[in-house]
């Protein structure tokens, strides 16, 4: 069903990843905006990109925001006026991922940078208790 045209805010964390998978299967056409900031992990760019090209590479901005920033919670997971999230628990999320295929295993939650998570900040104990992955 085609539902017009959606802006869907992506981080490349688990939250935006499945608000995106959810928006292209509901029929929206989503453009993609990105905030990249001082600080941000280069994994979190690059699982970003990644993930971007699996969900067949929507139209996509990128802003730059001047002033250094550390999100206090995910960047995403908005859509347009929707949350499709809200108010789901992690098993529900679990579920939805799994039924969009939506590629969360590849996302980054982690505010440090490197090859894999490091397990200890608040988003990497976050995502531990409530995310797909
Ligand atoms: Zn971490």
């Amino acid at each position: 069903m085609k539902r017009g045209k959606a802006i869907v805010l992506f981080s490349g964390g688990v939250d935006s990843t499945l608000a995106l998978a959810w928006a292209i299967r509901s029929g929206y056409q989503p453009t993609v905006l990105e905030f990249d900031y001082e600080g941000r992990p280069e994994a979190e760019k690059r699982a970003a990109h990644t993930i971007l090209r699996r969900l067949g590479s929507p139209p996509h901005v990128r802003l730059t925001l001047g002033a250094s920033l550390r999100p206090d919670g995910e960047t995403g997971g908005y859509l347009a006026s929707q949350l499709p999230l809200h108010g789901m628990t992690a098993a529900d999320r679990r579920r939805l991922a799994e039924e969009l295929g939506a590629p969360v295993d590849l996302a980054w939650s982690c505010w440090k940078d490197g090859d894999r998570p490091c397990g200890r900040c608040e988003k990497c104990k976050e995502r531990a208790r409530s995310a797909p992955t």
